[in-house]
């Protein structure tokens, strides 16, 4: 069960006052873009009809993913890649950059099962950073381990206990103590947490835009503002967009929050709207100053989750900590923001979650804020397979949060899918899932509302 908001030891919410210089930042942008790979000029989707093997349509982690595993194993076929803005332009671009193991919704019980989960998602972990070495991307990456917070003695101990648990079924995390902690992060007001140190923070920009090259390099086409406006399946698929239109023998799905959409999954993904700022950046010396010396990133225990990571370039990325911090809009409306006020009092939300775990932060400035789409199930377990009645509709989405390092194991899962070898992957909790359903409008929006405002909690459950 995960508390509503405030364990017994965080810190209150301090009131909060932003300078009218804190006013005026772009809104929405987020600072994976800065120093990252200069990105070509966009180029649309042709007029008249194109045709290829497969079409993958979305360009964040899921799409990109898929195109490199797929044209590295079949490296005759014709890829062609759609994107309705420009790459990384969803949440792989605006993500709180945590690369993390294990999948969102699945817990621990038997060794067999989380040693699996550990051993997928680690190994995904590991493939990222090949990709990044194997062809010399400049992608700004660390591998200093992500910690779990606890902010109750009695949450910090049932996390000791699986700590311990997972250790001697071989996955190497650490339980410390609030005193050790201290060592690591600085954090006010929790009192034990769990050290993953195979996790790590990843610049998604930086890697989109470099396996971009890569995948374009082996013959893909990647087009760009060439949103998909229908798709008509059959034995070959057709994807329509404004200038043109891609038949293939098989798509990807690799729209994530943005699915329902497209009118897949509507009743099983909906796209949460979460928010995010970003301190100045500083030297690490400051950061061991703060507390801050030796982590990747971290995030709490709350339902409304709380996370934060620290960029190569100094600067603390955080977001969460309340249900100021999130949103859904009527009818899975993935645009955002809708107002600047109701998103503006987001930001100040994760601002005060911010200063109340470390106090120093309420005296530097926000460089950056911005907002990402991110694809929810209710259960919180994502799905990964493949569908219709000519079975060449694949599909990787609903990581509810947790989808840097699930988002780019996917091109692998959805690669050995299309060659017909699920073996690998027919025992992990994603393989096939069938997810949770969710009702339509108009209860889908007021059920938010009203289950949010009463409990504080997100909808949620638990399989
Ligand atoms: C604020 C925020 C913080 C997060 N923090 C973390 C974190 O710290 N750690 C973690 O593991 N995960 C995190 N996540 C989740 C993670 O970023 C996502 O799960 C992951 O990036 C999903 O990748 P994707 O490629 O499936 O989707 P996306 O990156 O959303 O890509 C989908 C793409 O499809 C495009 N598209 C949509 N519709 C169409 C269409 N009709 N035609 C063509 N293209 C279309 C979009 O423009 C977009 O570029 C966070 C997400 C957000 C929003």
């Amino acid at each position: 069960m995960y508390p509503a908001d405030g364990g017994a030891g965080l810190q209150p919410l301090v009131p909060l006052h932003l300078p009218d210089s804190e006013r005026d930042i772009d809104a929405n942008r987020a600072p994976w873009l800065d120093g990252a790979p200069e990105a070509p000029a966009p180029r649309s989707l042709p007029g008249g009809v194109h045709n290829a093997d497969v079409a993958v349509i979305g360009g964040g982690f899921t799409g990109v993913s898929t195109a490199y595993h797929l044209s590295k194993r079949f490296p005759d076929k014709r890829i062609v890649l759609l994107e309705a803005r420009t790459l990384a332009n969803g949440a792989s671009g605006r993500n709180g950059g945590m690369m993390l193991n294990w999948i969102n919704g699945v817990d621990s019980r038997d060794p067999e099962g989380t040693q699996r989960v550990y051993k997928a998602t680690c190994g995904g972990i590991d493939r990222i950073e090949s990709i990044i070495k194997n062809h010399s991307l400049n992608v700004r990456y660390n591998r200093q381990g992500c910690f779990e917070m606890c902010t109750t003695n009695e949450r910090a101990e049932a996390a000791h206990a699986r700590a311990e648990k997972l250790h001697s079924w071989g996955i190497p995390v650490k339980y410390l103590d609030g005193n050790a902690l201290k060592t690591h992060l600085g954090l006010t007001g929790v009192v034990g947490g769990v050290l993953d140190p195979s996790a790590g923070q990843l610049n998604g920009v930086d890697l989109i835009r470099g396996m971009r090259g890569v995948i374009e390099a082996a013959g893909v086409q990647v087009y760009e503002n060439s949103p998909v406006i229908a798709v008509k399946e059959g034995a070959t698929v057709e994807l329509q967009t404004r200038t043109g239109t891609v038949r293939a023998g098989a798509i990807v799905l690799g729209t994530n929050g943005y699915t329902p959409k497209l009118g897949y999954f509507g009743n099983q993904v909906f796209p949460l709207h979460s928010h995010m700022i970003a301190t100045e950046p500083l030297s690490p010396e400051a950061w061991a100053k703060i507390g801050w010396t030796n982590a990747a990133g971290f995030s709490d225990d709350l339902d409304r989750i709380a996370y934060g990571s620290l960029t190569a370039s100094g600067s603390l990325v955080f977001g969460g900590g309340s249900n100021a911090a999130y949103d859904y809009l009527y009818g899975n409306k993935t645009a955002y923001p809708g107002s600047p006020d109701t998103a503006m009092a987001a930001f100040k939300a994760v601002r005060q979650r911010l200063a109340a775990y470390l106090p120093d932060t309420m005296n530097l400035k926000i460089s950056h804020r911005w907002t990402g789409t991110l694809g929810i199930t209710m259960a919180r377990v994502c799905s990964m397979g493949v569908r219709g009645a000519n079975r060449n509709i694949y599909y990787a989405l609903g990581y509810s949060g947790h989808g840097v390092t699930l988002a780019n194991l996917a091109g692998k899962v959805l690669t050995d899918l299309y060659s017909d070898n699920h073996e690998p992957w027919a025992k992990l909790p994603f393989y096939q899932r069938n997810m949770a359903y969710i009702p339509p409008e108009p209860f889908r929006w007021v059920g938010y509302q009203l289950f949010t405002r009463l409990t504080g909690r997100s909808p949620r459950k638990v399989e």
